[in-house]
């Protein structure tokens, strides 16, 4: 069976990542998202094992030393990884596997799996940015003045990714981003492995 293709999605906190794959993943049984561990207290209405893995520092630094991680990086003060186990095992079943994750994460990934595609998203200003943490209702005022002030610094990493969506309006977002991964998957390598019978009766 033909690989995976492996995607890195990060944007800054509030701009609609989370809520754009999710979103996508609904439409598209073909692509996994991976659930990261984090360090970072759990949010209400998150659950533990689906929005994150949620860890204490211990188990996350013996994680670190069993060499459990992909990649990991400290974002907001708080650690956050990807387990190897879990994406290597999905790519091998031929899912494209997501991986929402931030700027530093995806520096490693690309250096460790050169064949990935890195997407990147951005809200339709500053003022929206904001707004969209607020109405969140999720974070502490102290909180979003944290991930405020760090957005610029997240969001200038965009040039090193392959693709730049937009969230304003959240359907036309959707749209666009499901195209990507619509459109690699007519690329003629995997067309070739998953037509491998139609293409031999065709030419026969
Ligand atoms: P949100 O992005 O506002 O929903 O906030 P989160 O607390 O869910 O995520 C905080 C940051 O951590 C974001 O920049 C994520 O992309 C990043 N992040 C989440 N999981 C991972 C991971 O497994 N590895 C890395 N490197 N970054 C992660
Ligand atoms: P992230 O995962 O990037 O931090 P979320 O997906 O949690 O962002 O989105 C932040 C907030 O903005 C959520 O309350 C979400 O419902 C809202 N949101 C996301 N995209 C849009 C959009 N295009 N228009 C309006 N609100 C949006
Ligand atoms: P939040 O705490 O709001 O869910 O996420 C904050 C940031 O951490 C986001 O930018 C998110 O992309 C990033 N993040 C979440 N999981 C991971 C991960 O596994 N690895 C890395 N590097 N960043 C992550």
């Amino acid at each position: 069976m033909a690989k995976g293709t492996l995607y890195v999605v990060s944007a800054p906190s509030g701009a609609g990542k989370t809520s754009l794959v999710k979103a996508m993943l609904e439409q598209d049984s073909e692509i996994v998202v991976s659930v990261s561990h984090t360090t970072r207290d759990m949010r209400p209405g998150e659950v533990d094992g689906v929005d994150y893995n949620f860890v204490s520092m211990d188990q996350f630094n013996q994680m670190i030393e069993d060499a459990d991680f992909l990649e990991f990086a400290e974002v907001f003060t708080n650690k956050y990884g990807t387990s190897q186990r879990w994406v290597e095992t999905q790519l091998a079943q031929g899912k494209d596997v997501i991986l929402e994750i931030d700027w530093q994460g995806a520096q490693q990934i690309r250096r460790l799996m050169p064949d990935c595609l890195s997407i990147f998203i951005l809200p339709p200003s500053r003022d929206v940015l904001e707004q969209r943490l607020k109405g969140r209702g999720t974070d502490s005022d102290e909180v979003i003045g944290l991930r405020m002030s760090e957005a610029a610094s997240e969001m200038s990493h965009y040039p090193e990714y392959d693709y730049l969506v937009i969230n304003d309006n959240f359907d036309t977002a959707l749209k666009e981003l499901h195209g990507i991964f619509l459109s690699q998957r007519m690329k003629i390598d995997r067309q070739k492995d998953h037509y491998h019978d139609l293409l031999v009766s065709l030419l026969s």
